[in-house]
């Protein structure tokens, strides 16, 4: 008997569950059903357009792709191509790897004002995720507002700074470049409720904003304490200590720099907390409030500053996409360990929300093999993929192979102006004329 699976998603925790299901069974056949026709979820539409390197991963997860056990569905949506049930009625399991791709709002008055536009949308634009193609972010503006100090917050931060030099070999969308490059911005600011030590930064990427060719980070030595305070150093593991010191010497260093005659900056504001988004119909500033902390939270001083802007851009935080069927809580599938029940799982970002890197989600990929294997055996004779090509042609439904994403792949490399890697197309009918 052969143990048929469906892993609805193609990041990275779709392909780590692939490979761990893989090693864990021999006849096994795994079909990966992707909405998009381009496969790797934010490796290709969250990872910055600069950090090419970091997007290699991508070739292992080819290898997975490749194997005869696998094959990539691009292109269908579960939920509007297939349900649940029907997927669960013809596959042994059924592994929900669909991420968290939906901005957490701000939840203060004005933020449903023209210019204020969530990560998500922002980083899905400028990375040519199909969704935002359209999103047209309102750039015309001196400064914008990144509410948020993490290492998505600086990617912004950093894309939105670098000149076009600095970024001709990446894969920024060109559309992309064109917009933010002729945008007058000269201040990008990023605010954190907390202290500099509670940020979450990851060091290289911190310190990298100190090297821009037309940029510096600006900071008020004030708000930097000489060492990680003892009663939060005693609530981290011996790593994040490590980690939390390094970024704070980062910070000083910051504090320290000149600017030497760079002409834009990018401002760490921590203790400041967002309170209302100040214009009529459209951004015109950002009111934020001043915090002190207690017992390790930030609370409000009552204290406000206005800073203006035309675009504010929340990095707080993200829901998944509910699917029908699934019992959800606090933005994400309710699951033990990734089970949510017998022959339906999560993994990835669905399982345990946003956080971590791409390398976070492989212990889920295991965690949910075994748990397929103790739960579902060598299979039930389910007819699996045979049954979806079935549905999928009866329907109508136009699918991507990996081959097919292949040769777009190819067409988006040749398109590209070298130094750039590719040329990314930005809207599926695009991607679906390359295969015409
Ligand atoms: C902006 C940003 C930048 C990041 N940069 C880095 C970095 O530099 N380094 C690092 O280590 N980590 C980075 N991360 C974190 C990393 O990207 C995540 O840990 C990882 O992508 C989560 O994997 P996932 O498989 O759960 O979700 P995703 O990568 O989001 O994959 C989910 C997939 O499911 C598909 N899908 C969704 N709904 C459906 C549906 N209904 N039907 C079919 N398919 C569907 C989506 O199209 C997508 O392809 C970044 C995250 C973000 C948001």
């Amino acid at each position: 008997m052969t143990l048929s699976v469906a892993i609805i998603g193609s990041g990275p925790s779709g392909f780590y569950t692939a490979e761990s299901l893989m090693r864990t069974i021999d006849d096994v056949e795994i079909d990966i059903i992707e909405k998009l026709p381009t496969p790797y979820g934010l490796i290709r539409g969250g990872v910055a357009p600069d950090h090419a390197k970091t997007k290699n991963i991508a070739r292992t997860y080819e290898k997975t792709a490749r194997d005869p056990r696998v094959r990539y569905y691009g292109n269908v949506t579960l939920g509007a191509d297939i349900g649940l049930e029907a997927l669960r009625g013809i596959y042994d399991a059924v592994v929900l790897a669909t991420g968290a791709a939906v901005d957490r709002p701000l939840g203060i008055p004005g933020d449903g004002k023209a210019g204020v536009l969530g990560v998500a949308a922002f980083v899905g634009w400028y990375n040519g995720h199909p969704d935002f193609r359209d999103l047209d972010p309102p750039l015309d503006t001196q400064a914008v507002a990144v509410i948020g100090v993490g290492n998505v917050a600086v990617d912004v931060a950093r894309v939105l700074t670098k000149t076009p030099n600095e970024m001709a070999a990446t894969d920024l969308t060109d559309y992309a470049a064109a917009a933010i490059h002729a945008a007058p911005i000269r201040d990008v600011y990023m605010f954190g409720r907390r202290a500099p030590h509670h940020a979450k930064f990851s060091n290289v990427e911190l310190r990298e904003m100190g090297q821009l060719e037309d940029s510096a980070p600006v900071l008020d030595p004030a708000e930097l304490t000489p060492d990680v305070p003892e009663d939060f150093a005693a609530t981290l593991s011996d790593r994040d200590l490590r980690m939390t010191r390094r970024n704070l010497a980062t910070l000083h260093d910051f504090a320290a720099m000149e600017p030497a005659g760079r002409t834009k900056r990018v401002h760490f504001r921590f203790y400041a907390s967002p309170v209302e988004i100040l214009g009529g119909d459209r951004v015109e500033g950002i009111r934020m409030e001043r915090t002190r902390i207690e017992g390790g939270r930030a609370v409000g001083t009552g204290e406000t500053f206005d800073i203006a802007c035309r675009l504010v851009i929340p990095a707080i935080g993200y829901y998944s996409e509910p699917v029908d069927g699934v019992p959800f809580e606090s933005g994400r599938s309710r699951n033990r360990d990734g089970r949510i029940e017998p022959g339906l799982y999560a993994v990835g970002w669905i399982k345990r929300g946003p956080s971590g890197v791409i390398g976070s989600n492989k212990p889920d990929g295991t965690a949910a093999a075994q748990q397929i294997v103790e739960d579902c055996g060598a299979g039930a004779g389910k007819p699996g993929r045979a049954a979806l090509d079935n549905h999928l042609q009866a329907n109508n439904i136009r699918v991507v192979s990996f081959d097919d994403w292949k040769r777009i792949e190819v067409a988006e490399e040749s398109a590209a102006a070298p130094p750039a890697p590719r040329r990314k197309f930005g809207r599926v009918p695009e991607m679906l004329a390359v295969l015409d």
